[in-house]
């Protein structure tokens, strides 16, 4: 490519497919004329970006949905087809379901690079691998690759060289796509879509779906969701005793509620799982040991439940500190702010809210609660059998897992979930998606015999509180060396 302005560009209209992304539109430009992306970008830029350094143009310059610093005249001249509209045409089709969502349309694409490694291999990025919604290849079923395979680094969606060497080649070396000996001939390969639910998806007649209306926290969608989930339970709206509801009221209404949600699944694992093993519970929470400096092995159902009660509601300790009560806090500034119990999932369950607030699409609070209360019931039963799933491995280990993997256990427990509400019946669906079969898990507990149980009814309770007043009381060295043990013992449970 000649970059004076006498352009003689290789490129063949045969090379770009249906819903390819400029991304790989532009490497196999890059590949073609021997030229890398900052060149590119100057050659295909608009008035401004030609007179700027390459190192001086910033990532909002090098967007790819849009392709506003692009020259757009240029740009269909050389490519014989036009991008910008074939861009405009594919994003408003992927999003067409979606127009009641207020989120702007670039949440619903990666930032990052994500891609299918069959696909690249044909020189091919596309549409439905940056949607966020689509979790597998719709041509080949492969789930999608996030970031580098080698170094692990993401790579953003941008004409960019930030994270990119040659073409379709990440900084750390890790090659892509290779077209060294088949050169081009790949790029013309056709490609068809096999995934029903994204075919469904683009056919749709989503004239009739717009009366109806989905909501669904965006995160946790998926095309799959939309187009292939179970219906699990109806609600007619009440629309003949629809009344304005106070907002003061219907915040206080829905923290009781949750509540009650939250009380009602804790009685339920209790009954269900953890049976035989209140006195395990009682042991752990409580902190109870005998006359020995080290605590008792950690029964992993105690474990399990403990951390589950303790990451669900936010506490700032695993320990009781105080054995009576629910340990639940009361509310401040209830009349003005949204506030639930299970504040791991506050945020979530705001949003909801917030949603069927601005859509108005309830008669009254009833049905507010409703929605709210299936999301909270289900993930918090879902979210207990993850814990389940990790407890025997970390309760061994005395130790608590990271935040971090605690936050992807969320995630995994959010199963896929959507309301939809229907206009023509006035009823409001609750759809979900079962991905995996709940595991039935059997652990060993190491309170099992009766003089075990009993002998936990014998033991005291040793919390950091009760070591420093002890110590308060009798500065012994003895008292001393319990208290490092007790507080090495909670630091390794804390994250
Ligand atoms: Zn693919
Ligand atoms: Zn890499
Ligand atoms: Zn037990």
């Amino acid at each position: 490519m000649n970059l004076n302005g006498d352009l003689n560009i290789v490129w063949r209209r045969e090379w770009a497919r249906d819903f390819e992304t400029p991304w790989s539109i532009f490497e196999k430009l890059s590949v073609a004329n021997v030229v890398d992306r900052d060149s590119l970008l100057r050659t295909f830029g608009n008035e401004t970006i030609k007179n700027m350094k390459g190192n001086l143009i910033g990532d909002h310059r090098r967007e790819l949905m849009y392709l506003a610093s692009f020259d757009e005249e240029l740009i269909i001249k050389v490519l014989g087809y036009n991008l910008f509209e074939h861009n405009r045409s594919t994003v408003s089709l992927l999003l067409g379901p979606l127009s009641n969502f207020r989120e702007k349309a670039a949440i619903w694409f990666s930032k990052q690079l994500r891609w299918c490694s069959e696909c690249v291999r044909n020189g091919i990025h596309s549409w439905f691998h940056q949607f966020t919604l689509v979790e597998k290849c719709p041509y080949h079923g492969l789930d999608l690759i996030n970031a580098c395979p080698n170094c692990m680094e993401e790579i953003p969606f941008l004409l960019s060289n930030r994270r990119l060497g040659s073409p379709f080649t990440c900084k750390c070396g890790f090659i892509l796509a290779d077209f060294s000996t088949s050169r081009w001939r790949e790029w013309e390969k056709c490609q068809e879509i096999t995934d029903p639910y994204l075919k469904q998806w683009l056919s749709r007649d989503w004239q009739e779906e717009h009366i109806n209306k989905w909501i669904f926290i965006p995160q946790y969608g998926s095309i799959e969701l939309l187009t292939g989930a179970t219906l699990r339970s109806t609600l007619l709206l009440d629309i003949k005793n629809a009344f304005e509801e106070n907002m003061s009221s219907t915040l206080q209404e829905i923290f009781y509620d949750n509540k009650s949600t939250f009380l009602t699944v804790d009685r339920y694992i209790r009954n269900k799982f953890l049976k035989n093993h209140s006195h395990c519970i009682k042991q752990f929470r409580e902190m109870r040991k005998g006359d020995e400096y080290e605590f008792p092995k950690i029964c992993p159902y105690a474990f399990a439940y403990v951390f589950w009660r303790k990451t669900l509601l936010v506490c700032e300790f695993f320990y009781n500190r105080n054995t009576r009560g629910d340990n639940i806090e009361e509310p401040r500034n209830l009349d003005s702010t949204f506030q639930v119990v299970t504040k791991l999932i506050k945020e979530e369950l705001q949003y909801l809210y917030i949603e069927f607030e601005r859509l108005q699409l309830f008669g009254n609070v009833q049905e507010l609660k409703w929605v709210l209360n299936k999301v909270t019931s289900q993930f918090s039963i879902d979210f207990f059998n993850k814990w389940l799933e990790i407890a025997e491995e970390w309760a061994s280990k005395e130790t608590a897992p990271s935040w971090d993997l605690i936050q992807k256990m969320k995630q995994s427990s959010f199963y896929e979930f959507a309301f939809k509400i229907n206009r023509s019946d006035s009823s409001i669906e609750y759809h979900q998606l079962r991905k995996e079969a709940l595991n039935k898990v059997q652990f060993n507990c190491p309170n099992c015999t009766i003089s075990k149980r009993r002998s936990i009814n014998h033991m005291r309770s040793f919390t950091p509180m009760t070591a420093a007043m002890n110590i308060f009381d009798n500065p012994s060295d003895e008292n001393k060396r319990l208290m490092q043990c007790i507080n090495l013992y909670v630091s390794k449970l804390r994250f």
